[in-house]
């Protein structure tokens, strides 16, 4: 059957890499390839670029008003229903993730394009205090310039969202660069863009792989910022490319995050939390909730019933309703999964639930991997320090709150942490002493618009998401206006 087939948009127009190379995309759960992408490369990445700076500088979209950049978004919220479906299907063939997760996952995605283009014409600057009785100060916020948004592929068009429409709101324009292994979403979502009325050049989707044309996109000086996420080696390239030409960087990494249970928590609460935190999206969430703080008291308990609770986890087809797990979203990480099993077990590690590839009788060549939870886990393991992004839980025991302090903060990530207890004190304790970008009490794995996202130590750089991620693609000039007639001495300051 020939593959369905997605194009790039360059500039406003549509079509294939310019070398004419395709990169084939595998679903995960078949293990075939069930679509194609432009192979774009470094002169994709340059004609791109070229495409966002014309589009910058000349053209509507910098006479516009943000009151009308703003309707332009939101109207690119409203279109979103109408696809949602079919994008949520589209990212399920990608990445394997599940159908129903997505199609929430993309519906909210809309909020993003709401939010920001409400935000677009309420960007203000001010009128500054003077300490010269002749002058006016005041500021006036401006957009940067072309940005490159990287997104990785457990979660194409939300990830695309939390950069894109900040961006844009504030001005800019952009090339979008999602992973080789989930590029299908972005391309299909690229139309609604198109169709909202944005005029050309001022969204850009390449698509090939990072190191080509993300690297190449990186490089161009004519580049304003480079948004990122995420594995950490990479960002730290990105971080060194775009420094090189003294530019920022907004990098969201990995995470390694600490679910903490305390002998107070509720206790199905906190078996249903520690399950979304590593099962739900198979673990390959940047903020999955990778090791699990025991208070020792509550240890056997709680594994009794996590293991009760776990017991009948489907694993299989992510389109169908009833599967909780679905693949691994490519063949090099399904294998780095099982690498870990192996290494926990060489650790020590007792492996009481899963701990191998799972059979899928009606998709023998996917990349299933069994629920697994590792017990008897300490904080030096590899399988406790380095993230698996796949569905493996380490549980750990600690005995207060100072040694889940200890053990939670003793990590080179810093992305998100959780929580349980019903103890007030102790809830506020731990949200001001843990080090991690998102705390989350009684509850996991909650992002919203509203709220800024990002990660603490070697988990990232800058803040997606709220009010103040608009500000990461403003720059502030500083206006002076002299009241006071001629300039009397012109070699003292003033
Ligand atoms: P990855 O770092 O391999 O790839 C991410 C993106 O970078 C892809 O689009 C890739 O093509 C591109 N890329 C690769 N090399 C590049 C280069 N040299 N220059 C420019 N671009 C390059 O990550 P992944 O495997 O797609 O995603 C998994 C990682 O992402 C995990 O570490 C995960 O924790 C992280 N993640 C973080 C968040 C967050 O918000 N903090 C969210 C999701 C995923």
């Amino acid at each position: 059957m020939a593959l369905e087939t997605f194009e790039q948009l360059i500039g406003g127009k549509w079509g294939g890499a310019a070398d004419g190379g395709w990169l084939e995309s595998v679903d995960p759960c078949a293990g075939q390839p069930w679509c194609r992408v432009p192979h774009g490369k470094v002169e994709d990445a340059v004609r791109a670029v070229d495409a966002a700076s014309v589009a910058f500088k000349d053209g509507p979209w910098p006479r516009m008003t943000a009151t009308a950049r703003g309707a332009l978004l939101r109207r690119v919220g409203d279109l979103i229903e109408q696809e949602a479906d079919r994008l949520a299907e589209i990212e399920t063939r990608d990445n394997g993730k599940l159908l129903s997760e997505m199609s929430a996952q993309v519906r909210y995605t809309a909020q993003w394009y709401y939010y920001y283009g409400g935000l677009a014409d309420k960007i203000e600057g001010a009128v500054l205090p003077s300490d010269k009785p002749d002058m006016v100060n005041f500021t006036r916020l401006e957009p940067i310039g072309p940005v490159v948004a990287i997104t990785a592929w457990n979660s194409p068009l939300l990830l695309a969202a939390y950069k894109v429409a900040p961006a844009l709101a504030a001005g800019n324009t952009v090339v979008i660069k999602p992973s080789e292994h989930a590029s299908a979403s972005t391309l299909a979502f690229a139309r609604l863009f198109e169709e909202a009325g944005m005029p050309p050049g001022v969204v850009n989707v390449v698509t090939g792989y990072g190191a080509e044309v993300g690297a190449a996109l990186t490089k161009d000086p004519r580049i304003a910022k480079v948004t990122f996420t995420g594995g950490e080696n990479i960002g730290r390239e990105i971080a060194m490319e775009a420094g090189r030409n003294l530019r920022s960087t907004v990098l969201e990494l990995g995470g390694k995050s600490p679910n903490i249970v305390f002998e107070d928590a509720d206790m199905e609460s906190a078996v249903n939390g520690a399950i979304s935190g590593i099962f739900a999206a198979s673990g390959q969430t940047c903020v999955a909730g990778s090791r699990l703080l025991l208070q020792s008291s509550i240890h056997d308990e709680f594994m009794d019933r996590l293991l009760a609770a776990t017991k009948d986890i489907r694993v299989g087809n992510p389109l169908e309703a009833e599967t909780n797990v679905g693949p691994i979203a490519t063949r090099a990480q399904y294998e780095r999964v099982l690498g870990y099993l192996d290494i926990a077990k060489q650790e020590g590690a007792e492996c009481v639930r899963g701990g191998a590839r799972a059979d899928v009788a009606a998709h023998p060549d996917g990349w299933f991997v069994e629920p697994t939870i590792f017990t008897g886990v300490t904080n030096d393991m590899r399988i406790a320090r380095e993230e698996v992004f796949g569905p493996v839980l380490s549980v750990l025991k600690f005995d207060d709150e100072e040694d889940a302090i200890a053990i939670a903060n003793d990590s080179s990530l810093g992305l998100a942490a959780g929580v349980w207890t019903r103890d007030l004190t102790r809830a506020m304790t731990m949200t001001q002493r843990l080090q991690a970008g998102t705390v989350w009490v009684n509850t996991y794995r909650a992002v919203s618009f509203l709220s800024p996202f990002g990660g603490y130590k070697d988990s990232g750089i800058g803040r997606e998401n709220g009010m103040d991620a608009i500000k990461q693609f403003l720059q502030v000039k500083s206006v002076w206006i002299s009241t006071g007639g001629a300039v009397a001495n012109p070699f003292v300051i003033r």
